[in-house]
């Protein structure tokens, strides 16, 4: 038999074992006691006539002394409740343990000393006492095994050994007896015993294993809610916090808001350096907004090139500004990629609660309108949500909604401006430009209408109806002179609807050849391939393309040699100046100069003044249009076009 206490290995399964040991053995110790003091005192009122005074009342009131004051103590830490560390438990027990050998030791030495005294009764009890005592004690110490086992030995050897002496047949069989019982008492206990550590450490086993399930869990949930690349909370992560966030904030109107980053020219590191110089860009934005986490503003990346801002508490328009400006200003300071150093901005676009919705769909919507209206006017800065907007928006939706049940047909017709080629003075080509006139809002300018088309499928079914109508107004008109027909961005995304523009085109008698799709650069560049395979459809057709609008957005020289290109009209911005800018004279100097080596034309729009005209001739520019050659006017009025289709 191993006599080393469990509580003396130090591993985690037997630290449980002792604790659920200490626990169980807790709950039976006042029982313990109890049962000895009862059995003490009867014994010592059996023999109180025939035995002297101090075996009698001196010792027998000094153990249960002993026991009243551990039971005390017992009773009062218990009451503390205090939690208990490992290493006390094992003091503890091991305490436990030296109690249960002295109390057995003296309470043997004070029953067998008692024997002498008295008749055959008292005899019998004492045998009776000592017996009984020390199974109640077994069964009580079942929990402590080793403190049982030696109970079990200081009491038994001594009695079985000192009733056998008496040479009294009927104590001899007692002390025989009860050493059977005994022996039979220590294996149930064993048995018991080991059955109850193996069930602590079954559950041991099954809590640890719950443990590294919440372990793993925690760890999983902690990998769905964070992104990857700039370990910031995720979009999942902002939504759920914002919906939390709702739900308390809701109550109490506390004004919080959300704010969407958005970085200006992001794109262009990534298509000019890589992916990889993207990714560390990203990286490197992430870790200067995480410097901005507080307990008031938590920050995430919704995805691409987008990061929220959830300001939790907003005391003044200003203060929310002023951290928004902060951001602003840590993003524009320049980035030293490994391959290369570069500088973008961030855009924010910020709505507040309650103002600007009441559900966390309609304040992400709104920031993600304010940024969309400061991508436009406030480029680099952060824009608050305002009223302003919100009319605008009602307006967007009524207009939305007018062009949703509008006949196309009926209220759409097209307004033609002439290109005129000023060497000779001649209109080689008219723009052909979109006008709705709506009978609920009246006239729509054309910029609002398309935009609000391009949301959705509509803006193909609007340029159908147009090229439809411009197609008409060709048949019918100078078959010298060209047309121009503007396409969206949109549409050339689609393969569908480049097909059907195909096939209208097809479904005509207009000699392609005198037919220019004018598309702008960022349609392109969203998706160069797709775009450029889409231009490559068109011009196979045998119609012409023209680059629009060049010079505002961000495409390089470089892609327009890859693209099946004309022509390009450069944007009137270049124009409004041209006098006096002598950058703005540069640019349009080096574009002609690009489009003369590349053979295409070159048409510079948005001329107002002969001043202006006059420059730009000077410049090289061959191929002009504007104001100042002639607004667009309604077909019928088109010189060389017919009277009405
Ligand atoms: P855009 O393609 O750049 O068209 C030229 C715009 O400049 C036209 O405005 C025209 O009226 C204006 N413009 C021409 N000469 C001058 C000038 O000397 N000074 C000034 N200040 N402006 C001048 P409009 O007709 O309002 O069209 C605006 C935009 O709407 C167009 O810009 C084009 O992007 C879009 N759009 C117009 N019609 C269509 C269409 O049929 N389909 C598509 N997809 N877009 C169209
Ligand atoms: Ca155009
Ligand atoms: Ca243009």
């Amino acid at each position: 038999m191993r006599l080393t206490t469990p509580f003396t290995r130090s591993n985690a399964s037997n630290v449980a074992l002792m604790r659920s040991q200490f626990e169980a053995f807790s709950r039976q110790l006042p029982l313990l006691y109890f049962t000895l003091m009862v059995n003490s005192i009867a014994v010592a009122y059996t023999h109180v006539h025939s035995a002297p005074a101090v075996m009698t009342k001196v010792l027998p009131s000094a153990l249960c002394a002993a026991c009243m004051l551990r039971l005390y103590v017992w009773a009062r830490r218990r009451a503390l409740g205090a939690v208990l560390t490992d290493s006390q438990i094992a003091v503890r027990m091991r305490n436990t343990v030296v109690l249960v050998v002295l109390f057995g030791l003296v309470f043997t030495f004070w029953g067998l000393s008692l024997y002498p005294y008295g008749g055959a009764y008292e005899r019998t009890h004492v045998a009776f006492y000592m017996s009984i005592t020390v199974i109640a004690c077994i069964f009580c110490l079942m929990h402590m095994r080793i403190a049982a086992l030696l109970l079990t030995a200081i009491v038994l050897v001594p009695f079985v050994v000192f009733f056998s002496l008496t040479e009294n047949v009927v104590l001899i069989a007692i002390a025989m007896n009860v050493m059977f019982v005994s022996i039979a008492m220590v294996k149930v206990l064993l048995t018991y015993y080991r059955d109850f550590a193996d069930l602590v450490n079954a559950k041991k086993v099954l809590e640890d294993k719950q443990q590294q399930l919440l372990v793993l869990n925690n760890e999983n949930q902690r990998l769905a809610n964070i992104d990857s690349l700039t370990s910031l909370p995720n979009r999942r992560h902002f939504l759920s916090r914002l919906g939390k966030h709702f739900a308390h904030e809701r109550l109490d109107e506390t004004r919080f808001a959300v704010g969407i980053v958005d970085l200006d020219g992001f794109k262009q590191v990534n298509d000019l350096h890589g992916h990889r110089a993207g990714d560390s860009l990203l990286r490197e934005v992430g870790r200067r907004l995480e410097a901005f986490t507080s307990e008031e503003l938590q920050i995430a990346r919704l995805g691409g090139d987008e990061f929220g801002l959830l300001f939790g508490r907003v005391r003044s328009n200003d203060s929310l500004l002023s951290i928004s400006t902060a951001i602003c200003d840590a993003l524009r300071k320049p980035y030293m990629l490994s391959e290369t150093t570069t500088r973008i901005s961030a855009t924010i676009g910020i709505a507040l609660f309650p103002e600007a919705g009441r559900t966390a769909e309609q304040l992400f919507e709104r920031a993600d309108y304010a940024l969309y209206h400061a991508k436009a006017h406030r480029r680099g800065q952060a824009t608050i949500f305002s009223e302003q907007h919100e009319s605008t928006i009602r307006h967007i939706g009524r207009i939305e909604q007018a062009l949703r049940q509008a006949d196309l047909e009926r209220e759409m017709t097209l307004h033609f401006q002439p290109i005129l080629n000023v060497a000779t003075s001649e209109v080689v080509s008219y723009e052909s430009l979109a006008r709705w006139r709506s009978p609920t809002l009246g006239n729509i300018a054309p910029d609002v209408f398309i935009r609000i088309a391009e949301k959705s499928d509509l803006i193909h079914e609007l340029t159908a109806v147009l090229l439809g109508k411009a197609l008409a107004f060709m048949e019918r008109s100078d078959p010298h002179i060209g047309v121009s027909f503007n396409l969206s961005a949109r549409d050339l995304a689609s393969p569908d609807a480049v097909e059907r523009i195909r096939r209208i085109v097809l479904q005509s008698n207009v000699d392609t050849s005198r037919l220019t799709f004018e598309v702008t650069e960022t349609a392109v560049i969203e998706d160069f391939a797709k775009g450029r395979e889409a231009l490559s459809q068109l011009s196979a057709l045998g119609a012409k393309i023209a680059l629009d609008d060049f010079g505002t957005g961000y495409s390089s020289l470089h892609c327009i040699h890859q693209l099946p290109l004309n022509s390009v009209k450069v944007d009137r911005t270049f124009v409004g100046n041209i006098e006096q800018d002598r950058l703005a004279q540069g640019i349009v100097r080096t574009i002609v100069e690009l489009c003369r080596n590349l053979a295409l034309s070159c048409v510079i729009e948005g001329v107002e003044t002969e001043r202006q005209a006059a420059v730009l001739a000077g410049l090289g520019c061959n191929f002009m249009q504007g104001y100042h050659f002639g607004k667009p006017v309604a077909m019928e009025a088109t010189a060389g076009g017919v009277s009405s289709i």
